[in-house]
């Protein structure tokens, strides 16, 4: 059982890493991201105050995302939690060592996961999404084999992020090393930092990420 944070900027491949260790290691994954996307479409009151600032490509407050985070950790992992798009500011990450202490566990690992900003440009811009199975797709190297049509599950429902367009992304990429890249100094100074090359291949990068995992235990 480990915790680990995903580290990197948007389009590094957090997400699909994440969901291979919840598969494989039955650890949970937290992503900020896709809890904040859940509270935007069930129409809450925090939803609608967050949804003009992620289209914009900026960060919300740290204090809904902890909040987010806090209730999450309760509830406990079997195999450990993955956090994928949190933290994302030192605010953030000194928020998630003092939550860690309050339920006993320690933080094991912090990955970073190094993807040149041309290629992030490349990913996010042409990725898109299954609405019913959540597989991912890209324009270019990942069609789907019949156009619009899911490979996994036969659904017609594609989806294109809000903010995965080139204006937000700029943004988002400029938050990210604003805010979130100075993380990867403090996980450094803590000693917990492993750093991979996000450009190999998936499986590359997922046994990387694995052999870091299996020497903080
Ligand atoms: P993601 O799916 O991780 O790319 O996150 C999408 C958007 O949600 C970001 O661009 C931010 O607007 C918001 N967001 C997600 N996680 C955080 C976080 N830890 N702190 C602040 N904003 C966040």
């Amino acid at each position: 059982m480990a915790n680990i944070i995903l580290l990197g900027p948007p389009g590094a491949g957090k997400g699909t890493q994440a969901k291979r260790l919840e598969s494989e290691r039955r650890m949970v994954q937290l992503s900020t991201g896709d809890m904040l996307r859940e509270a935007k479409s069930s129409g809450s009151e925090m939803g609608h105050k967050v949804a003009a600032v992620m289209a914009r490509g900026e960060l919300v407050t740290d204090e809904i995302v902890i909040g987010l985070i806090r209730e999450r950790l309760t509830e406990g992992a079997e195999g450990g939690f993955i956090f994928d798009g949190f933290p994302r500011t030192l605010a953030q990450a000194d928020a998630l060592a003092d939550l860690m202490d309050e339920v006993g566990q320690r933080l094991d690992a912090v990955i970073e996961m190094q993807v040149d900003d041309a290629a992030l440009v490349v990913r996010i811009t042409g990725r898109f999404t299954c609405g019913n199975c959540g597989a991912v797709y890209h324009d270019e190297t990942k069609p789907t084999l019949t156009p619009g049509v899911c490979d996994v599950c036969g659904s017609g429902q594609m989806q294109r992020r809000a903010d995965d367009n080139a204006d937000a992304l700029r943004t988002r990429l400029m938050e990210y090393y604003k805010k979130t890249s100075p993380l990867i100094g403090y996980y450094y100074a803590k000693g917990c930092l492993t750093s991979v090359d996000g450009l190999a291949e998936m499986d590359v990068v997922a046994a990387s990420i694995a052999s870091a995992l299996d020497s903080a235990n």
